[in-house]
Parts: structure tokens; C-alpha cells; sequence
């Protein structure tokens, strides 16, 4: 028998948040975001789930080269757009579109005679700060562009800094001002923007963790009541029981004592499989379908979890440790990440299935 950890990836989630997107924002079209392996959740095993979308984009020419030969036709946007010359090669045999974001990718675009013009995606730093030509560099970077014989058509974008905590009204000004002579398509919203921010929604969408049922927030409060299903559960057994004394501890550190007579369930789940390690006591778990909290130190392959309101759980009852039940963000919000990161850092050690119906859990 293998460990009995496991996450379960829930195309029907994912079917259903997109669509959940594409009724938000109905009047826009939808680049899914699937960067980092699909934020952990992999491209090859949630692909199906991603044809009501208009398009997809994501970070490397390799995803994106996988993609095409998953058999996707639809526009394919890489979103940080290409490294060095041969780059170029491999986005026009593919009809990628690229993002560019500064001088030295329009450079290469201009060496380059690629046999078809490639889509690009011209990015604003509207003040994020990162990656784009400032608003008063962009209508020059766009005329630059329009110049130049390998693009074709010039799509305009930008990147929000604080679309899930406050008013992005000033990131969206500084863009339409500066844009406002120029035609082509305009792209500026990622999840946050979607859910909290319509005046941002335009011609393309760009959600990335809403799609898999994560609050962009980093916090499961701020999604409470909005349809997102989860699309990843990561759930394991109890391997081991124990009763403890009063004043008896737990684990590495001690950092948990028992003030009363007190059942401890034992889990086959640690920081090794990608849970955090700094998840305090009281983080929320489900065991034998209660919910109830670990308690002490996470260890690399087990942590313990308090049986107080599950008495009859025993070895092999079912715990989630997130999922539909236990949101991935009530785990890592405690743990001072969001859930972002722990989606994308499940470990490779932990096998993953995909199961394309609903089943009980999701349905409860
Ligand atoms: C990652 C990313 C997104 C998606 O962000 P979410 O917060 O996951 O929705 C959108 N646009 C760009 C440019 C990104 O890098």
C-alpha cells in the first residue's frame, strides 16, 4: 500500500468557475491562466476543462508549446513574453501570442523574420511597477510596434497591484489615458479585478486563481457566498491515535500540551507533501467529515490533529486536509502564504488524480 495521501483535481470545478467568469464578466472574452504547471493543479490533467475559454496564457514556451500539442487552436498568450532570438522561431511556428513589455523584446521581434507576424500583447506598467513601458513611453512603444513587419495585431495590457485590496480606479486612469488614441483589444483584469472590479473588465479577462477555487485575496472570508468550488482536494487517512494525559505534549518542540484528557489523531500529510509548516494550532482540518483543527508542530510526513469533536475517528478515517470543505485559503492565511502558494507547491511525492465527476463532497 502507498502512503494514503492524495490530491483529487475536480474538472467539474474548473468547468464551473470558468463559466462562473464567464457570466461575471459576459461581456468579455477569457484568457484562463494556467502558469505554473496550472497553479499546481497540471495542464495536461485539467486541459479538458478548459474549453469554454476564449483563450489561454501562461509563462513558458514549453507549457505552451504542450498546449498546442494538447490540440489547442485558440489564441495562446505567454505572458512575460519571449527570452532571446530563437524564442521568436518557436512563437510564430506555434502562432503564440507574446507580451511585450520593453524595448530589448521589440528588438528581437525587429531582427527577426519569423515566416508569419506574431499577435502581441503590448504591456502598460500602469503602476505595478514590474514589467511594461511607463504611460508616457507607451504611445511611442505602440508606434514602435506597429512598425515593426514581424507583429500582426497589437493588443494592449496591464497588470493591477492592488486589485484584491482597494481602488484600482487610479491604475485604470493612468491606462486609458495613455491608451486612449490607440486601437486594439484592451486586457486588464486578473481574478480580483473580475470578481470586485467591472469597470476593469474590457475586451479580455485574465483569471488565474478563481479558476481553481481559491480566494485572490488570500483570504476564504472574502469569497464567502460567491459560487467557486474547489478544484483541488488534498486529503489523507488517520495513521495513528493517541490518548493524552493532562499536561502531556505533542510532537517536535512540545509546542502543544493537553489540558485535559484529550484523543490525538495522527495524519499521513506533512511539510514534505506541501502542507506549511508554519500552520499554528488551530488550523482548520476535516476528519471523518467533522471539522476540527491540527495541533502542534507540522512534521515533514504526519501532523496531529485533535479528535475532541470526532471521538469514534480511528485509523483510516478520512481527512481532508483542504479541498470543497476546508478551503485551501483557511490554511494558508493562518500560515502567513495564500493559497497560491500552496496550490503550486503540493508535492511531487503526493499522487494526483483527476476525477471529472462531482462527487459527495463537492455536492455537500
Ligand atoms: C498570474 C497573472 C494573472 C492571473 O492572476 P490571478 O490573481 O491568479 O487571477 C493575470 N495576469 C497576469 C499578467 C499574470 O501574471
Amino acid at each position: 500500500m502507498p502512503r494514503p495521501i492524495s490530491a483529487r483535481i475536480h474538472l467539474d470545478a474548473i468547468r464551473h468557475n470558468l463559466d462562473f467568469v464567464k457570466r461575471t464578466a459576459a461581456a468579455s472574452r477569457v484568457w484562463a491562466v494556467i502558469k505554473a504547471n496550472a497553479y499546481g493543479h497540471g495542464i495536461e490533467r485539467i486541459f479538458t476543462a478548459l474549453a469554454a475559454a476564449d483563450g489561454i496564457a501562461l509563462l513558458d514556451l514549453d507549457e505552451a508549446v504542450r498546449v498546442r500539442e494538447l490540440g489547442w487552436t485558440g489564441p495562446l498568450l505567454l505572458l512575460e513574453g519571449i527570452f532571446d532570438a530563437r524564442d521568436v522561431e518557436t512563437a510564430a511556428r506555434y502562432r503564440l501570442t507574446v507580451t511585450v513589455h520593453c524595448d530589448e523584446q521589440l528588438d528581437l521581434l525587429e531582427a527577426a523574420k519569423p515566416p508569419q507576424p506574431i499577435d502581441i500583447q503590448l504591456k502598460m506598467n500602469s503602476g505595478m511597477n514590474r514589467l511594461g513601458f511607463r504611460p508616457g513611453d507607451y504611445v511611442r512603444a505602440w508606434r514602435r510596434a506597429s512598425g515593426i513587419a514581424s507583429i500582426g495585431e497589437i493588443g494592449l495590457m496591464t497588470h493591477f497591484a492592488n486589485a484584491d485590496d482597494g481602488s484600482i480606479d487610479w491604475q485604470i486612469d493612468n491606462f486609458d489615458a495613455a491608451t486612449k488614441d490607440l486601437p486594439g483589444t484592451r486586457s486588464l483584469s486578473n481574478s480580483a479585478s473580475v470578481l470586485w472590479h467591472p469597470r476593469a473588465h474590457r475586451d479580455w479577462v485574465r483569471p488565474g486563481t478563481i479558476l481553481y477555487g481559491a480566494s485572490p485575496t488570500g483570504s476564504a472570508r472574502h469569497i464567502e457566498g460567491i459560487p467557486l468550488r474547489a478544484a483541488m482536494t488534498l486529503e489523507s487517512q488517520l495513521i495513528g491515535v493517541q490518548t493524552l494525559q493532562a499536561g502531556e505534549t505533542i510532537g517536535y518542540g512540545r509546542t502543544f500540551s493537553a489540558d485535559r484528557t484529550m484523543r490525538i489523531g495522527v495524519v499521513a500529510c506533512g511539510y514534505a507533501d506541501g502542507y506549511p509548516r508554519h500552520a499554528p494550532a488551530g488550523t482548520p482540518v476535516m476528519v471523518d467529515g467533522v471539522r476540527t483543527r491540527i495541533v502542534g508542530r507540522v512534521s515533514m510526513d504526519m501532523l496531529t490533529v485533535d479528535l475532541t469533536p470526532c471521538p469514534h475517528a480511528g485509523i483510516g478515517a478520512p481527512v481532508e486536509l483542504w479541498g470543497e470543505r476546508v478551503r485551501v485559503d483557511e490554511v494558508a492565511e493562518p500560515s502567513g502564504t495564500i493559497g497560491y502558494e500552496l496550490m503550486c507547491a503540493l508535492a511531487r511525492r503526493v499522487p494526483v488524480v483527476a476525477s471529472s465527476r462531482l462527487d459527495a463532497a463537492q455536492i455537500a
